[in-house]
């Protein structure tokens, strides 16, 4: 499992279908065929950054 946001290949499981990046700070969260790339912002509101489909 590659991070999709910035291709790191160290990411840790933190749960079932989610996954943390240490290189870029998100959680990757997997739903059905898709990937959501959440980041903390300055405020530390979550926010989806970047959502992409699940096919290699
Ligand atoms: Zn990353």
């Amino acid at each position: 499992m590659k991070c999709p946001y910035c291709s790191n290949k160290d990411m840790g499981k933190i749960g079932r279908k989610k996954y943390f990046c240490s290189n870029c700070f998100s959680e990757i969260v997997v739903s059905s065929n898709k990937f959501k790339v959440i980041s903390l912002n300055e405020k530390g509101i979550a926010k989806v950054v970047k959502t992409c489909s699940i096919s290699d």
